[in-house]
């Protein structure tokens, strides 16, 4: 069988194009399929799709394929042209490529697939043997198609979160489908702007179509869903991790002051004792264990602290609002009677948008979902690395959560 022939068969040219010529090329390691069409063929006008002659070619290009061989493949062709009597001169569309791309489409794909598998821009581009901005450019045109293609579904289940793309400043907001677990819409910032830069990428539809939406106890998301969703003050569920979050604080702060009183006074009971407070007691070993029933036994602040912290995971234990809100009432008043002053704030702060923490149990929807995806997102930062700008972390949000379609057709 002669290259030629063999090339036409691999790479599966179609009808009207043919492979005129191989060529290789030793000492770059590259093989060069030349191909072109018979002069009578037609072509498509990119507009209007009007079948009509070829008027001339561009100039020569090169798109890489897949590797024959270890060999960095090429076809190259000169791009036919047609004079539309609508659009005046085009370049026609070529079956093997997209528009505008130096990669064939079957390059593109197995690209994709790689950047995917291997979750990382440097990982791939190592084994394509492609430059950073060659194949952040596949990411790029691959979140767009995808974008391109999505469908506007309903959401009946969202999330709201932030996420901090530089150690503890410079913020994304996210908004998540929490059936899906994919990212709806990202926005710069985490303000009531950020919020509704997002709630604004989604439909009208959409927007109505919410049912239950998961956040923390931030104002700004708050007003933000109150501006853009309708009914939203029944439809806010206050994440419990985040309210559990900040009750962990709470236990925290006052163990640290506790401690400081007491090493003062040469007692260093609490010393080094903070992970025994913030842990599950499941996930303590035996040894842990009993150190902590030893301290908690000592009668400190820290240990009614919490207890109280601990009796409040039952909050989201009730079946009927009225019985959540019966409990809450209760533990309400027992905290507000103690000398325990950042408990008592975060009692306060649940107190005050009370009825959307309880929502939980006509909605039960939490912002776990959202959150294993954050814990994806900060890995894919970490692995993709290089991230020059906000901008490329968004897109690769996109490309690993955006759950869209992204291969060339
Ligand atoms: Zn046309």
């Amino acid at each position: 069988m002669q290259d030629r022939e063999l090339y036409q068969k691999i790479l599966g040219l179609e009808e009207p194009w043919g492979v005129d010529d191989v060529e290789l090329l030793l000492e770059s390691g590259e093989i060069r399929v030349r191909i072109s069409h018979p002069s009578e063929t037609k072509f498509c006008c990119p507009e209007c799709q009007r079948e009509l002659a070829c008027y001339d070619h561009g100039q020569e290009r090169l798109w890489r394929h897949l590797d024959s061989c270890q060999f960095k493949t090429y076809l190259v062709a000169a791009p036919p042209r047609v004079q539309c009597p609508e659009h005046g001169v085009k370049t026609a569309r070529v079956p093997w490529a997209e528009p505008g791309s130096r990669f064939t489409i079957l390059f593109e794909r197995f690209a994709i697939d790689l950047l995917q598998a291997t979750q990382t821009v440097k990982g791939a581009k190592e084994i394509l043997r492609t430059n950073w901005d060659q194949t952040w450019n596949v990411v790029q045109r691959a979140v767009a198609r995808g974008l391109d293609r999505k469908q506007v579904k309903d959401v009946p289940r969202l999330g709201i979160d932030e996420k901090a793309f530089r150690k503890g400043q410079d913020y994304v907001t996210l908004l998540v489908n929490l059936d899906t677990s994919t990212v709806e819409a990202i926005a710069d910032g985490n303000s009531t702007e950020s919020a509704n830069a997002c709630f604004s990428q989604l439909s009208t539809e959409q927007l109505n179509s919410v049912q239950a939406i998961a956040m923390d106890m931030s104002a700004a998301f708050v007003k933000a869903a109150k501006e853009s969703i309708p009914l939203a003050e029944e439809k806010i569920v206050h994440d419990r991790f985040h309210v559990m979050q900040m009750a962990n604080q709470a236990v925290d702060q006052i163990r640290r002051a506790e401690n400081k009183e007491l090493l003062a006074t040469g007692d260093d009971s609490l010393k080094g004792t903070r992970y025994l407070w913030l842990t599950g007691q499941e996930n303590l070993t035996t040894k842990q264990s009993e150190r902590f029933e030893a301290v908690y036994r000592a009668s400190l602040k820290t240990g009614k602290a919490w207890g109280f912290k601990e009796l409040l995971r039952d909050l989201w234990n009730h079946d009927s609002i009225s019985q959540a809100k019966a409990f809450f009432d209760d533990w309400f008043r027992r905290v507000i009677r103690t000398n325990l002053a950042p408990l008592k704030k975060v009692a306060r702060t649940i107190k005050e948008r009370l009825s959307n923490v309880i929502n939980y149990c006509l909605l039960e929807i939490t912002n776990a979902v959202a959150e294993g995806l954050n814990s994806k997102i900060m890995s894919i930062k970490r692995r993709v690395g290089g991230f020059r700008n906000r901008e490329n972390f968004k897109t690769a949000i996109l490309f690993y959560c955006g759950g869209l379609d992204l291969h060339p057709r």
